[in-house]
């Protein structure tokens, strides 16, 4: 049995430095290809998919599994494995059950027809254009329907593509959520209406990238972001990917003339990182290391980006820095006109940019189109129309182009569908977790304006990030809070922080 187990960590050790090859490829093709070599890098990405996905269905691996003890009633193996080799054989157990389901040919034409789909997706969206690539997302679709066939599923088709991204929830689970959710979100939401809406004009001057950059780096360094294991770069769409147990990428954009755009989009993404970089040693570059679901790694980047980001005790350490840095547009502003500023709550268009009352609604609408995409009950070419309505149905406001609507994210275009819900369950989970991290920390506030990030971090580390994989995802939320997901704790959240906000 040692053995076996010593053989599956070398197996898993070479599929991750492929899988770390491939991100880099993939890292690079968003931020400094040039464009002509758009065509050569679906052909490589394709190949070392490829590759990838007969490395990874090698039966040796299926029989030292079963040597593990591994089977459908049993996939974490042998009951005598220590934890840590008990997770891996789960997740390594898991993940070759599903790519053996798949075949090379289907993984290939996948790689290259999303390849093909994020550029022509960009193009799309550069010119407002849904009819560029509406034919390129038919054809991912119909590949990624063609996917949750061979993944099989009992109860909806979207169940095998949630999946992928959030390991063991259903969609009738995700649509439970969603729809507690909504009534609740709609109710805060009503309520500010009623509100005197906060000024937050002085965002919108004039702040100089480089400016912008600075002062984001010299906050994600303060929270424990390490330079010698990452980079940040630019990108169209933000992203963190990893490629090497020491190496994570985090990219973002700025705006000019929108001041939270960039610094938000920042600590989100490190968050994501410092989430990748807290893996325990023992389960570095081993499939342990990555996290447990996305749903749990969108909680890290959103409680840095939110909870704490947009904190007043956040902008107590940092509004005088920020100001002394632009002095022209930030002068007679308070530290808690800025913090009311940066949580204004509007229905806005783009649900990267949206307030964290709002952003769960953008992903019931992606949710309520996926669901209906999967099934047919809506074809691709309506997709703008039926995207606008329901815009307008949730939001109160209808997108005027597709710009602004249906081709906002890349998503689809990666073939990520059944990947949006992630970002609402990281939302609620990152309240529960922040909570539990309170009881520890009850003077957490206290640190955060004092710029003393250590202690936040630490807990973090122990608690979540050095788990990787060992954990499910309703495992970790049960050891770390005591409960499975309660979206409760997100809505009292909401409503604590909003009604001081807003006072009503
Ligand atoms: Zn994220």
């Amino acid at each position: 049995m040692e053995k076996s187990i010593a053989r599956l960590k070398d197996i898993s050790r070479e599929l991750q430095l492929l899988t770390h090859s491939i991100a880099l490829l993939g890292w690079d093709q968003e931020t400094y290809m040039p464009p002509a070599a758009a065509e050569e890098r679906a052909d490589q990405l394709s190949l070392l998919e490829g590759m990838l996905h007969e490395k990874a269905t090698n039966p040796e691996i299926g029989e030292l599994l079963a040597h593990a003890g591994a089977d459908g009633e049993n996939p974490g193996g042998n009951t005598s494995l220590p934890e840590e080799d008990g997770g891996l054989v789960r997740a390594m157990f898991r993940d070759f059950g599903r790519r053996i389901k798949l075949t090379k040919d289907l993984v290939m034409r996948m790689a290259k027809q999303t390849s093909i789909g994020q550029q022509i997706w960009a193009e799309a969206r550069k010119r407002n254009e849904f009819s560029l690539f509406a034919p390129e997302l038919e054809k991912i679709l119909s590949l990624t329907l063609e996917k949750a066939e061979c993944l099989g599923y009992s109860e909806h088709v979207y169940d095998a593509l949630l999946d992928e991204y959030e390991p063991w929830m259903k969609t009738s689970a995700a649509e439970a959520v969603f729809s507690s959710l909504k009534p609740r979100l709609v109710k805060i939401l009503d309520k500010i209406r009623g509100a005197r809406q906060v000024d937050d004009s002085f965002l919108l001057k004039n702040y100089p990238r480089e400016k912008q950059e600075a002062f984001g780096r010299a906050v994600i360094s303060d929270l424990g972001w390490d330079v010698k294991r990452g980079r940040l770069d630019q990108s169209t769409h933000p992203f963190t990917t990893t490629l090497g147990k020491d190496d994570v990428r985090l990219t973002t954009r700025y705006n000019e003339n929108f001041f939270k755009t960039g610094i938000f989009g920042i600590i989100h993404e490190c968050g994501h990182g410092l989430y990748e970089l807290g893996f325990s040693d023992s389960i570095k570059g081993t499939a342990l290391a990555d996290g447990t679901s996305l749903g749990i790694h969108e909680s890290q980047s959103r409680m840095w980006e939110n909870v704490i980001g947009r904190s007043m005790a956040f902008w107590e350490h940092y509004f005088p820095v920020l100001a002394s840095c632009f002095p022209e547009n930030l002068s007679g502003v308070t530290p808690e006109r800025f913090y009311r500023a940066v949580n204004k709550v509007e229905p806005s268009f783009i649900r990267v940019e949206a307030d964290e009352v709002t952003y769960s609604l953008h992903i019931i609408l992606r949710f309520t189109l996926e669901t209906r995409m999967v099934t047919g009950k809506i074809p691709v070419r309506d997709l703008p129309e039926a995207w606008n309505s329901l815009f307008q149905e949730l939001l109160g406001i209808r997108p005027s182009s597709d710009f602004d609507g249906v081709l906002q994210d890349v998503h689809w275009s990666m073939g990520g569908i059944g990947y949006f819900p992630t970002y609402s369950l990281g939302n609620l989970y990152g309240a529960q977790f922040y909570r539990a991290l309170k009881k520890t920390l009850p003077d957490a506030e206290k640190l955060i304006a004092g710029g003393d990030f250590k202690p936040l971090l630490s807990w973090l580390r122990e608690n979540i990030h050095r788990h990787g994989r060992i954990y499910t995802a309703d495992e970790l939320c049960r050891k770390v809070t005591g409960e499975s997901l309660n979206p409760d704790y997100f809505i009292s959240y909401l409503e604590d922080k909003f009604s001081k906000v807003y006072e009503f």
